[in-house]
């Protein structure tokens, strides 16, 4: 058995990475950049007023103006601004030549036709310089990073229409489970339907990569051979529910070993989710998740998600949040590395474990917003005590 830590590094360790696309920046939200993207324009491009006002000479503050011109954003002065004189700006526009500053309207006033009088008693220049933010060549955005929104205001800036971006890896997801219907069918006594197939083919799309379920496996040896050797053939990521624990039925890891599966490691000291089995062929990677729904989401959320981001390029480092816990928590035993779904009190912070009952009551994890990272060796933690927790 191997502890969480050496469970991350064999799955993280040799993750094949996924090829490189060109995606327009536009469908470029939630993927991974695969080149360092470099501004091809200073920011701001010139001297730019950031405040609506009069530009003019820092010298001249202390004696009447006269308004010479008003120029609008994206508008140039056709003159510069002489001793005693000012042109009317507004926010955005190029600061004309020869002024130093620019009051804001607020602290001005009319003093007769065209003339004005600085009111305030100083003021900054309240000029955005040229490329103080960025210059023409630097690079604004870096390889490997996760694109968010505010990413696409970069990408739009620099004029990136075409970033380079990792392919995303295709997983399949297989049920397996005489007891399973699928979700649109009325179970029939002994039966339960299939709630981890579409969970994990969620969490694979909440991952940003491509999900493709494929159904529900009975628990027959030649039909998960054949399932499998389908899906490792057709995916980059083959995850399958169920079957790995210790019943007469839990054949997976056998049959992955058939299909040239090398394990990496077939149970982990984590709570839930011990018989967790990984491995890998020459081509694809392969989870068997315990087949109960709860310890089949918290184990993609800290095994699989890792891995499919490590495959695009991107090193997850999921928020590790210290909070303080609401009620103090007890356990009987200490020999793991234990996931616990908790509410987060969203006025303080405050965090409360989930009563479940066991793996299968995902109702309750339903209502969870953090997962509580509680290391083995710790029998019990007091309320208030600042606790790991992972936003889920
Ligand atoms: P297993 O890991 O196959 O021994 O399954 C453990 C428990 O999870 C059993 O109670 C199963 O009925 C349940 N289970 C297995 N697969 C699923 C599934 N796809 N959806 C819901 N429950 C499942
Ligand atoms: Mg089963």
């Amino acid at each position: 058995m191997v502890n969480f830590e050496e469970a991350l590094q064999i799955i993280l360790s040799d993750a094949r990475r996924q090829g490189v696309e060109r995606v327009d920046f536009n469908n470029a939200l939630h993927r991974v950049l695969a080149e360092d993207i470099r501004s091809d324009v200073d920011m701001p491009p010139f001297n730019k007023a950031a405040m609506d006002g009069f530009a003019c000479r820092r010298a001249d503050l202390s004696d009447e103006m006269q308004v010479v011109e008003t120029i609008a954003a994206g508008a140039i002065a056709t003159r510069s601004v002489g001793a005693g004189q000012c042109i009317r700006i507004m926010t955005g526009a190029k600061v004309p030549d020869g002024a130093d500053t620019v009051i804001m309207v607020e602290q001005t006033e009319e003093v007769g036709t065209e003339r004005i009088r600085f009111t305030g008693v100083k003021t900054t220049p309240n000029i955005a310089y040229k490329a103080e933010d960025v210059q023409k060549g630097d690079v604004v955005l870096q390889e490997a990073e996760f694109i968010k929104a505010q990413h696409i205001a970069m990408l739009s800036s620099v004029g990136a229409v075409m970033p380079l971006v990792s392919k995303r890896p295709r997983v399949a997801v297989l049920s397996t489970g005489d007891e399973l219907v699928e979700p649109a069918e009325v179970p029939g006594p002994g039966m339960i339907r299939n709630s981890n197939g579409f969970q994990l083919a969620a969490q694979v799309k909440a991952a940003h990569c491509i999900a493709n379920y494929m159904g529900i496996i009975p628990d027959d040896k030649d039909a998960t051979d054949r399932a499998i050797r389908k899906a490792l053939a057709e995916n980059d990521v083959v995850i399958l529910s169920g079957g790995v624990s210790m019943g007469d039925f839990d054949f997976v890891p056998e049959i992955m070993k058939k299909n040239q599966v090398k394990i990496g490691f077939s149970k982990v000291a984590v709570k839930p989710g011990r018989p967790t089995v990984f491995g890998r062929t020459e081509k694809s990677a392969i989870f068997g998740l315990p087949g109960n729904p709860v310890s089949s989401f918290i184990n993609f959320e800290v095994f699989v998600k890792p891995l499919l981001f490590e495959m695009m390029g991107h090193q997850y480092r999921p928020l590790q949040l210290q909070m303080p816990l609401a009620v103090p928590f007890r356990r009987k035993k200490a020999d793991r590395r234990e996931f616990l779904p908790v509410y987060i009190d969203p006025a303080t912070g405050e965090v409360t474990p989930v009563q479940y009952h066991g793996s299968a009551h995902i109702h309750a994890v339903g209502l969870a917003q953090g997962l509580m990272n509680i290391p083995a060796g710790v029998f019990e933690l007091e309320k208030g005590v600042f606790t790991d927790v992972r936003p889920i």
